[in-house]
């Protein structure tokens, strides 16, 4: 299967000849401001899950449930389409809301009036996680509504904001159960650079505080000998890295990644890098950002610049946050952090560190059945491109909770957006024709998963890589 077969060629053809229905669909959904934000009204939530159902309906999906829990505004879709008798079982999963729009003023065009241009779709939420629901309408279209596998599509509308749902997956394991779990909440790398993501960081929050005096003292009369609480909390912080900026905290595990990656110049684009500044911590770009560990400072008590106060302070507070190698259990790297920020001492100064949320990474197997029938969908779907592997430094919490429901289910992250679409910020933009090929993507994944390991020779160039043919990938060891 090194080439594109002439079925194969014809089903791109078809997809693309369902590229204006796919655009329809999405330009529907994106202009419906689903925010599930707190404060934002339900209303639109509700008409984006109707909208979804009526869309279902459409492309042949008859049997449509859904599961609302307390706390939830708009239910989660989970709508069921059988294979054939004996076929292996595929849940894909995706999101309806979307994050609110920011500030509107850094949009070109109003963020929930879409716009198609020859190329793209720009919108709010039409890359997450939208685009990924037309593209699951897109293959069911393209399958004539009967995949050779049994298909569960579940998609939440509570996904961006503390969701309550995630709870219900390992509460109720047996609804979820699935040869493989597709998590289409991502994309690739690139446009044209079909890319399945192995791994996600973990996460930690932590608290630290240092108390010095009573009360807040007046700088000139004290300053000096009586100890400011925010001087010595910053000095704590500042023992976090090096000169160069790497992690100075024993016990964080950090590895070389070996999948695909950004270039510098690449990463200083996307995330905005001032001219003249330079990137922080040395060796490969993938450790520092997925596998490898990252602490940031999400808070600090001080009096704003705007209005400083002549006081040394009597207490002072930093929130951090911790991301986590994949593979290495957030509490564990939690208390490292805690070791070394009490084993600082500024100035012989106590600090009191509290470990708060802990949430776990995840890194996925990469030798199973579904991995290779994806890694043939995604080539099939990119005119043969090589897959790349990829991380994510921040969590999907319901990854985890459909690991912890599923552990023996195969957990596969792919997607129609990519590293370019801009989500969460101004502008937000969907490819046309990622969109499309995605949909291929999905169909050839359900074909290839249905045909069963046929043996050596399936895999393609994709596997010659042989972190992505180890079947023992899950440890990150041997994968990156
Ligand atoms: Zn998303």
């Amino acid at each position: 299967m090194t080439g594109i077969s002439s079925d194969d060629a014809a089903l791109a053809a078809r997809a693309a000849e369902l590229t204006p229905s796919l655009v329809d669909r999405l330009v529907r959904l994106a202009r419906i401001p689903s925010v599930a934000a707190p404060g934002f009204p339900a209303e639109p939530l509700l008409d984006a899950h109707r909208a979804l159902v009526e869309e279902l309906r459409a492309v042949g999906v008859g049997q449509i449930d859904q599961v609302l829990l307390d706390g939830m505004t708009a239910p989660t879709v989970v709508a069921d389409v059988p294979g054939p008798p004996g076929a292996p079982t595929v849940l894909v999963y995706t999101h309806y809301d979307v994050v609110p729009a920011g500030d509107e003023g850094l949009w070109d065009t109003p963020p929930f009036e879409p716009v198609v241009s020859a190329d793209r779709v720009v919108g709010r939420g039409v890359a997450d996680s939208k685009g990924n629901i037309a593209a699951i309408l897109g293959a069911l279209q393209l399958v004539d509504g009967r995949p050779p596998v049994t298909l569960r599509i579940v998609l939440e509308g509570h996904e961006e904001f503390g969701s309550v749902y995630e709870e219900h997956p390992p509460a109720h394991p047996e609804l979820y159960a699935a040869d493989a779990i597709v998590i289409a909440d991502v994309g690739n790398v690139r446009p044209g650079v079909p890319t399945l993501t192995i791994g996600l960081r973990g996460s930690v929050t932590m608290t630290v505080e240092a108390r010095t005096l009573d009360t807040d003292k007046h700088s000139g009369q004290f300053g000096g000998a009586a100890p400011d609480a925010r001087t010595a909390l910053i000095r704590a912080l500042a023992s976090l890295h090096d000169a160069r900026g790497d992690l100075a905290v024993a016990g964080l595990r950090r590895e070389p990644w070996t999948g695909a990656s950004y270039t510098d110049d690449e990463f200083r684009e996307l995330a905005g890098v001032l001219p003249g500044v330079p990137l922080v911590g040395t060796g490969d770009l993938g450790s520092r950002i997925w596998s490898g560990a990252a602490v940031t400072v999400i808070a600090f008590d001080a009096p704003p610049a705007s209005a400083p106060l002549n006081a040394v302070a009597s207490s002072a507070r930093a929130v951090l946050n911790l991301r986590v190698h994949p593979a290495q259990p957030a509490r564990e790297a939690g208390e490292a952090l805690a070791a070394h920020l009490r084993a600082q001492r500024p100035f012989g100064i106590d600090l009191d560190v509290t470990v708060g949320e802990a949430g776990d990474g995840f890194l996925a197997p990469t030798g199973g059945p579904a991995f290779r029938a994806a890694q043939t969908a995604l080539r099939t779907a990119w005119d043969g491109a090589e897959v790349g592997t990829l991380a994510l430094g921040g969590s999907i919490p319901i990854v985890m909770a459909f690991h912890e429901a599923q552990p023996g289910a195969e957990k596969l992250l792919f997607g129609a957006t990519d590293g370019y679409a801009n989500i969460h910020g101004p502008n937000e933009r969907q490819l046309l024709d990622e969109l499309t090929r995605t949909v291929v993507a999905l169909a050839v994944f359900w074909r290839e998963l249905a045909a069963g390991p046929t043996g050596p020779g399936t895999a393609g160039p994709g596997t010659t890589d042989p972190g992505t043919t180890d079947p023992g990938a899950t440890d990150p060891g041997a994968d990156r």
